[in-house]
């Protein structure tokens, strides 16, 4: 996320007008981008991670957890100009905002140097300093800073402190209060607007989880209260609605603060020009959705468990700000803008638009010796107009898709003071459009300075899919893995494109519950060969670890092949340890040994005395639950031995983990 522009953002009735103006405007930067920086070359390969945490309150005596949303001036503390910056670039690391006031984004002040191995072992530490800066910023005793995907009772009853009710008029939800969005007017207008390009509010259902004792999957959902408050927007089964949002044998939720205030972990790299950062987006394409199954951690939504694993779909569904009619639905019914006939002007300039703004990548950029056209074989809508514009100035066919396709979407927060820019030297109106498109991968374009300026970044390819784990052990572990995994695509140069409709399908299988042990993914096995791709549906376990049988090696096999002949003889043996361990843990969950995040939340659920076998979760359960987690992330020594079993869990030990939150100072 960059600097948080200020000023006055329009409402959607107004900023819609806007949009052809910030799509003109916004390819005319990226082609002053384009033309200084297409030449860039032989930038070193830097990496930098991104970690979300979410304040949460846990009261020991009570069994009480909530969601702390009056703790926002720790970020303002630690961001540029707060109080407390100075401690944070002394630490080596910087906050950003993010979407919710109970969140926390930090990174790395400056990126890692990827050609270097040592440099790959220092993220770990900089994330406990992350950590620590974090705790100690926060006065209250009980609140702490959890690197959770999701937060189990979010939008359940009374689920904030402060305690605040449901009433917000930026997503009208009946379960999330306007009070949990980041204070910065940029995010209840995203909030508002998405609602209200879309014409009602976000709907979300994500299959509920059937145990034994679970109500009939038919039933109506007792937990969603009855509303008649605002038109369109409370549309849910106890009206008589023709499309209600609320499907049955769903977990429903009705706002973006159950997507957006999720957690994840993200993965930039800088590449060494603009045809290895097109050879770099492809060959991470098809590792997306494995990352995203990988590091599954998000088996409750809305106090219930689910009958998937993670949290992608939510935040797809959260942010949808597409209408009825590029959504293929009917109409809404006297809708001031959707409603049937009225809407025949409006509908003709829309497109059918297949998936949300958030959501996996649609076409590979090609630009490669391998890439074919017919491996982009989804239909991925374009704006005509920008592509042939693009074309015309010189970007081939795949660059030009790749941006037509971002720049169907329309600018979600305007600022009125920002309208008008200077295209030779201003970004933002590309940026505006680039960055509210939510994609597994996101490739990153330098901006207008970056020649000769060389420390500006140059060509950057983001991977989007993982899920945040609990312990920063395990969170530098899937961030080196994916760095170390994408150097060694760059220097074995393998062809690893196959069909994009079959990462589609990919990514639904990664949903899936207990993807690990009950799922094959397609892959191309034969990525030494430039040819047709030969694509076999094999397990996690053998994609990771190898199958002979199969002839796959293996991508934990590749990365020690790439790492011995990388950096072979000069490797520091304290290192190459630190590196086993984390290949031992990503093995580990690959092959079912250790379970995953996702998997082991729903055995601690499903033995808590407290649960009923009925698929919800109660507060003192997610205490539980929650109470764990912070164990964890402290390195507990007990909780480790239960969650990474006896070999990673005494290395932690014997390693001193467990004193490393034990001083605060
Ligand atoms: P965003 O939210 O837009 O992805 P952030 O600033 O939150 O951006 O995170 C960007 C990540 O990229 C950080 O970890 C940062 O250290 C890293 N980074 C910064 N410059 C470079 C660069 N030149 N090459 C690679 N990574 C970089
Ligand atoms: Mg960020
Ligand atoms: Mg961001
Ligand atoms: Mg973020
Ligand atoms: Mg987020
Ligand atoms: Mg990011």
């Amino acid at each position: 996320m960059g600097l948080l522009s200020l000023g006055t953002p329009l409402h959607w009735n107004d900023s819609k007008k806007y949009a052809d103006h910030v799509r003109a405007n916004g390819v005319i930067q990226l082609l002053n981008s384009y033309k200084i920086s297409q030449g860039r070359e032989n930038d070193k390969f830097y990496w930098g991670d991104e970690i979300e945490y979410m304040m949460v309150s846990l009261d020991e005596a009570s069994r009480s957890l909530k969601l702390s949303i009056d703790h926002d001036y720790v970020l303002a503390n630690l961001s540029e100009d707060g109080k407390n910056y100075q401690a944070a670039v002394d630490n080596d690391v910087l906050f950003h905002p993010e979407y919710g006031r109970f969140m926390l984004e930090a990174t790395p002040l400056k990126p890692y140097d990827g050609t270097s191995l040592g440099d790959y072992f220092k993220v770990e530490n900089n994330m406990h300093r992350r950590r620590f800066l974090a705790i100690k910023e926060i006065k209250s005793e009980n609140v702490y800073p959890l690197t959770l995907t999701a937060f189990p009772l979010m939008g359940v009853d009374d689920f904030c402190s402060p305690s605040t009710l449901a009433k917000g008029c930026a997503s009208k939800s009946l379960f999330l209060p306007d009070e949990i969005i980041n204070k910065h007017v940029r995010f209840p207008t995203l909030t508002a607007n998405i609602r209200r390009r879309r014409g009602q509010k976000v709907a979300i259902n994500i299959p509920l989880y059937k145990d034994k004792n679970t109500r009939s999957l038919d039933a109506a959902d007792p937990s969603i209260p009855k509303r008649e408050l605002f038109p369109y927007s409370d549309n849910e089964p106890h009206l008589p609605a023709v499309n209600p949002a609320a499907k049955p044998g769903h977990i429903y939720m009705d706002s973006m603060g159950f997507g957006m205030g999720s957690s994840c972990l993200q993965v930039t790299m800088q590449a060494k020009d603009l045809g290895e950062a097109r050879y770099l987006f492809d060959s991470l394409v098809n590792i997306a959705p494995l990352m995203l199954a990988i590091t599954a951690a998000a088996p409750v939504f809305r106090g219930h468990l689910a009958d998937q694993d993670v949290r992608w779909n939510v935040i797809s569904a959260a942010v949808d700000d597409r209408t009825p009619f590029e959504r293929n639905e009917a109409p809404l019914e006297n809708h001031p803008l959707y409603g049937g006939q009225t809407d025949v002007e409006v509908q003709k300039s829309m497109l059918r638009i297949p998936k949300s703004r958030y959501d996996s990548i649609d076409q590979y950029l090609g630009g490669t010796e391998f890439y074919k056209s017919s491996y982009n074989d989804l239909n991925a809508p374009i704006n005509k107009k920008i592509y042939d514009e693009l074309l015309e100035s010189g970007l081939d066919e795949e660059l030009s898709r790749h941006f037509g396709h971002l720049f169907i979407r329309d600018p979600l927060v305007l600022f009125s003071e920002r309208i008008e820019q200077d295209n030779e030297t201003e970004m933002d109106h590309f940026e505006n459009i680039q960055s509210t498109n939510w994609q597994t991968l996101r490739f990153k374009v330098p901006s207008q300075d970056s020649v000769p300026n060389s420390n500006k970044p140059g060509w950057r390819i983001e991977l989007r899919p993982m899920e945040i784990s609990l312990t920063d052990f395990e969170n530098a572990a899937y961030s080196v893995f994916s760095v170390l995994l994408s150097r060694a695509f760059i220097h074995y140069r393998f062809n690893n494109y196959l069909n994009i409709s079959l990462v589609e399908d990919n990514m639904k299988r990664a949903h899936h519950r207990d993807a690990i042990n009950r799922e094959k993914f397609h892959i191309r096995t034969n990525i030494e060969d430039s040819g047709d791709a030969d694509v076999q549906e094999l397990t996690l376990d053998e994609i990771f670890n190898g199958s002979k049988e199969r002839k796959f090696k293996g991508l934990i096999p590749i990365v020690r092949d790439f790492v011995s002949v990388e950096f072979g003889e000069n490797a520091n043996p304290d290192d190459l340890e630190k590196l086993g361990i984390y290949l031992e843990l990503i093995s580990g969950r690959a092959s079912g040994a250790i379970p995953t995040t996702a998997t082991y939340f729903r055995k601690f659920i499903s033995e808590n005395p407290d649960y009923k076998h009925d698929s919800i979760v109660s507060e003192t359960t997610a205490f539980d639950l929650c109470l764990f987690a912070k164990k964890l992330s402290e390195y507990n020594p007990t909780t480790v031995m239960q969650f990474f079993g006896d070999n990673i869990g005494n290395w932690l030990i014997a390693h001193g983990y467990s004193s490393i939150f034990s001083k605060p100072a």
